[in-house]
């Protein structure tokens, strides 16, 4: 006996689950069926997508169904017409060792003459949005008098969608006496608020964790400015050349953007948000779950529901406001035992929202890098040297040309072969990557900049500083100033020049503020070296202020600090070798 004949499911079900690999119940089934075999009691649910709901509320409305009548006996709403199709589909499934049992799914952007034609033949269980079942209903085309069971699915979402007004209009066409099960993601205000209103004392099961998203799924969030979220996520696709993923964004408009934007630049990709035509949505649903698009871009409502296994990648190109939507985003990867990983390219005015989440999640994000240029041309370089190793060779398929293959390369070494067909795939990220700047996380540039701006010219008046840490000590321009106002508790002492040398280094600054510069860096350290400063006796820049590219290099490059050979030659004397 296998695990769900031992809840009391029907054999023929059971069947029809084998078929589809189904052999242990999930924790919802689990938890669900058997609620749901027994008793009348109403049920409500706090489940996530992929959790295994639907074959929980539809192997126990399957087996209350009394084949020997047509009439409708289950209704089922759920939010999108892609969820409802599936639904149809898995209880189609489920019960397809069934004889004369009828599913019809009824939703918005189809036939609405061929719907009604399907519920004159007799549906036993209907399962349909409710903008179209609450028009059916006005057209006086159901019968839900003898209606046992309704189920409002990812009833949150409905809500969301703003179906209040059809739920309430459907709801009242049902039998008073009929069991309610309601399944929902997230559990606000408003989805307790119709537990109260159209169920009596339901039974209340929660999947997992509240709230949690999956433990297989990796977050990672990087910073961006506005301005590079487009690139970064370019960088952030090229350096995993095997992903298949959802990129989420916040409005339609941004959703169709940024999808024509990847198309145009060779990524396979493309949209899915409310705009498009049902037949649109379908087509780009259809080449998903075939694997011939990599990237879909969609919207959370449209992405509602999708059951597309093996995601490896979610990507939050826009956050979203609600933590919960994060979470559920994110739960579509990480399924049936595989690893996933959520990515968040975070503005930055939304760096709290991480913290947002974070709490909601239980989990912590990993803050990361944006990948360099070369970092992803070294990816995509050993991705293709990868391909070529494992690729399946059919020699007889290939064999008939071969000859003639080797006969026009028979001029080229195996050297040059192999830099040719490296060529052939690789310089496009070469040509892309050669010149790419660095992104830089908004915070970081904005600490640079906030560094350069406290730079300023020098004045008479300034001292010069010798300090004990230099380009061997990686320290940086910002770093330094970092250290200092660690060190001055931020008093923001205005720094005059900075020459970074390998050893050690020279600041300058005015005379007024070298006794509490002095005072301040007495017990600091920085990497585990005793921070030690002293004044220079070389004179400070104001006096030789007819170098004119002082300034200039001092501000614009970084390279202008480094102009500080000759000063090293002349202060610090022995210092040179601590
Ligand atoms: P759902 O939350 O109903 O959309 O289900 C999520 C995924 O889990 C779907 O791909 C189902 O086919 C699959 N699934 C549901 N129940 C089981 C089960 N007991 N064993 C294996 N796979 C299941």
């Amino acid at each position: 006996m296998n695990k769900f004949e031992e809840m009391g499911v029907n054999p023929e079900i059971v069947r029809g689950l084998v078929t589809l690999g189904y052999e242990q119940p999930m924790p919802v089934q689990e938890q669900a069926i058997p609620i749901l075999l027994e008793g009348n009691n109403d049920l409500l649910a706090l489940a996530q997508t992929g959790t295994g709901k639907t074959a929980a509320f539809g192997i126990p409305i399957l087996q209350h169904v009394n084949t020997s009548t047509k009439v409708t006996q289950a209704l089922i709403l759920s939010p999108t017409r892609e969820l409802c199709m599936q639904i149809a589909g898995d209880l189609e499934n489920y019960s397809r060792y069934i004889k004369g049992l009828n599913v019809l799914a009824v939703y918005g952007g189809a036939n609405i003459d061929i719907q009604i034609r399907g519920l004159k033949r007799g549906a036993h269980v209907v399962v349909a949005t409710p903008g179209r079942m609450l028009d059916l209903i006005r057209r006086k085309q159901t019968d839900f008098s003898n209606v046992n069971t309704v189920v409002l699915d990812e009833a949150d979402e409905m809500l969301n969608m703003g179906f209040r007004d059809e739920l309430n209009g459907i709801l009242a066409e049902t039998p008073d006496k009929k069991r309610t099960c309601l399944f929902s993601a997230t559990m606000p205000k408003e989805i307790s608020g119709m537990a109260h209103k159209y169920m009596n004392d339901p039974e209340e099961i929660t999947v997992g964790a509240r709230n949690k998203g999956a433990d297989n799924v990796s977050h990672v969030y990087y910073m961006v400015s506005n301005k590079d979220r487009y690139k970064a996520l370019k960088r952030i696709a090229d350096m995993n050349p095997d992903i298949n993923g959802i990129v989420f964004c916040r409005t339609r408009k941004n959703t169709q953007e940024v999808a024509d934007l990847l198309i145009q630049d060779s990524y396979s990709a493309d949209a899915l948000h409310g705009d498009l035509s049902q037949a649109q949505r379908d087509y780009v649903m259809q080449k998903f779950r075939r694997k011939n698009l990599r990237m879909l871009v969609a919207t959370d409502v449209a992405a509602r529901g999708i059951d597309v296994s093996d995601l490896t990648h979610i990507i939050n190109y826009e956050l979203p406001d609600d933590p919960e939507t994060y979470i559920h985003r994110s739960g579509r990867t990480g399924r049936a035992g595989k690893r996933g990983i959520s990515v968040a390219l975070v503005g930055p005015k939304r760096r709290h929202s991480i913290k947002h989440i974070e709490n909601k999640l239980g989990k912590k994000f990993e803050r990361a890098a944006i990948p360099t240029g070369k970092q992803v041309c070294e990816r995509q370089l050993f991705h293709l040297i990868d391909r070529v190793d494992k690729v399946d060779v059919n020699e007889e398929l290939i064999g008939e040309y071969m000859s003639s293959v080797f006969k026009k390369l028979e001029e080229l070494d195996r050297e040059t072969i192999i830099k040719h067909f490296v060529s052939l795939e690789f310089n496009r990220f070469l040509d892309y990557y050669r010149d790419a700047s660095d992104i830089v996380a908004p915070d970081e540039s904005n600490r640079n900049k906030n560094s350069r701006d406290r730079l300023r010219v020098a004045r008479e008046g300034d001292v010069r500083l010798f300090i004990n840490l230099g380009k061997m000590d990686k320290l940086t321009v910002p770093s330094l100033i970092g250290l200092i106002n660690d060190a001055t508790r931020r008093k923001n002492i205005p720094i005059g020049k900075i020459d970074l040398l390998k050893n050690f280094s020279f600041f300058e600054v005015n005379e007024a503020h070298v006794d509490i510069l002095m005072k301040s860096f007495k017990r600091v350290h920085y990497k585990g070296r005793k921070v030690n400063i002293e004044i220079s006796d070389k004179a400070p820049s104001y006096n030789h202020r007819s170098h004119s590219g002082h300034r200039k290099g001092g501000r614009n490059s970084g390279g202008g600090y480094n102009d500080g050979g000759r000063s090293s030659g002349r202060s610090a004397g022995g210092r040179r070798s601590r």
